[in-house]
């Protein structure tokens, strides 16, 4: 009897683990640490430099905020 309760008890522990992990999204998925980061001048909004729409020298986040200038 404690014997199939172990049994059960390893199985439920492998489907949780299994579900946990399905959950979360894989690490190679996630950005870099050392991905570059952009301050967009209107907003203060920090972002990744590929998605920061440049003017000049000035960054911004958005094209709205390109418009409105920096702030
Ligand atoms: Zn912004």
């Amino acid at each position: 009897m404690l014997k199939w309760l172990l049994v059960f008890s390893v199985i439920g522990f492998g489907l949780w683990v299994l579900v946990v992990r399905n959950r979360r999204s894989p690490p190679d998925q996630a950005p870099p640490k050392s991905r570059a980061m952009a301050e967009c001048a209107h907003c203060g909004l920090h972002l990744p430099a590929d998605d920061a729409l440049l003017s000049g020298t000035r960054v911004f986040c958005s094209e709205a905020h390109r418009l409105a200038g920096p702030r």
